[in-house]
């Protein structure tokens, strides 16, 4: 009797995984805002019931309050930077370790044009918030005392961070006036979460999920066809310079001196600041974008990369196995061999 209640079960299921199949992976969709950007969620699953998207949001949104965000009070990094100076080392749970490991490591071999102990200096100028409007009144530009201040708390000197050993987790102790900053890799950081999260799902057969300048791509989409994530052309970011064809799970992301920036004076400050100088980066590149399988370095590569300029960053970007295109101040296009296979130029370029 159990036997053909077990047959008649698996009869059941076959036909729904069946019917399914022949009625093909539903599209559920979310917009909304976190990490102070805009967050694009697509996802095929066979399972609509259940509505992953807004799962997956959720965990941008705890990633950003319970961990990585500095301005939200009690996040760990938060809490870290509250700490620093003190003498007390805090501890770091989660995935914090691993990304604050991976952060100083690209400091390293990036030879210190990335840093995500640049809290101080990000705080200075403040240009997220200048650009998205979340000031009043006139931006003033930072003086060469203040902006050397900042610079003098700034730098993996300031942080000591002792990796998990033993069972013991890692642990961080910032010098007094130091302060971390993940803004350049905090996105790519929770792609790789939500990459994780997709996987475990098997109702889920292809998504792709934009944070602002990092996308992911994974599975399949429906009609066979691949991915396409446009690139911006950065002086008209409204319109593409080409666009990335990709076959299941990569990640892309995009730093540009377009995405965030206030004018004063004629002049263009953006956010992504040089640690050489203090000032917004000045490399000759308006943009770059990184493709690799893990979110974490695309969006730290694609930061450092910009800072770097082409010739260091096309190295990093190797060392690193991953793809770069870079976008000179002239509009010039530089890609790896790797990217020329991938990008697509647009008809109008
Ligand atoms: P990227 O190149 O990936 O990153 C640039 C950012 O990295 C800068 O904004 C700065 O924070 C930092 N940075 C600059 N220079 C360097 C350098 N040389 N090395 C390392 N890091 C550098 N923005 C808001 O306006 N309001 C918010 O509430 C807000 N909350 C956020 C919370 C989290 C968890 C994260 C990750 C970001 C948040 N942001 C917020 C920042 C916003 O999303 C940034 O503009 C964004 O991270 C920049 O991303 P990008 O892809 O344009 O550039
Ligand atoms: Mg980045």
């Amino acid at each position: 009797m159990k036997r053909f209640l077990r047959a008649g079960l698996m009869a059941a299921m076959l036909l729904l995984l069946g019917g399914c199949a022949l009625a093909g992976p539903a599209l559920q969709k979310k917009t909304g805002t976190a990490m102070g950007t805009v967050v694009q969620l697509c996802v095929y699953t066979t399972s609509p019931k259940e509505d992953v998207t807004e799962s997956l949001f959720g965990q941008v949104r705890s990633l950003e309050e319970d961990l990585l965000s500095r301005r939200i009070e009690g996040s760990q990094v938060w809490a870290v930077n509250a700490l620093a100076g003190s003498g007390t080392r805090a501890e770091l749970t989660g995935r914090l370790g691993e990304i604050v490991s991976f952060g100083l490591q690209l400091g390293q071999d990036s030879g210190g044009a990335f840093d995500i102990a640049l809290g101080p200096l990000v705080e200075l100028w403040d240009i997220d918030s200048w650009a998205q409007g979340d000031n009043t009144g006139v931006f003033a530009l930072p003086s060469r005392e203040d902006v050397a201040e900042a610079l003098a708390h700034c730098g993996s000197g300031q942080v000591e961070f002792q990796a998990a050993s033993g069972g013991n987790p890692p642990r961080i102790l910032l010098e007094r006036g130091a302060a971390l900053d993940l803004g350049a890799v905090g996105k790519g950081a929770a792609l790789d979460e939500l990459l994780a999260a997709l996987e475990a799902d098997i109702s889920v057969t292809g998504a792709v999920l934009s944070l602002g300048g990092s996308v992911l791509t994974y599975g399949e989409k429906p009609d066979g066809t691949p991915w396409r994530v446009g690139v911006a052309d950065p002086r008209n970011p409204s319109e593409s310079l080409g666009t990335l064809a990709l076959e299941g799970q990569w990640c892309v992301s995009t730093s540009g001196d377009y995405e965030r920036y206030v004018e004063a004076d004629g002049v263009r400050y953006h956010h992504i600041l040089d640690p050489a100088t203090g000032y917004p980066a000045d490399s000759g590149l308006s943009s770059v974008t990184v493709v690799c399988r893990d979110g974490l370095a695309s969006d730290g590569l694609s930061t450092a990369c910009f800072v770097l300029g082409r010739e260091k960053g096309w190295k990093l970007a190797e060392a690193y196995g991953a793809e770069a295109l870079f976008v000179e101040k002239d509009g010039t296009i530089a890609m790896t061999p790797g990217m020329e296979a991938l990008f697509e130029r647009a008809s109008s370029q």
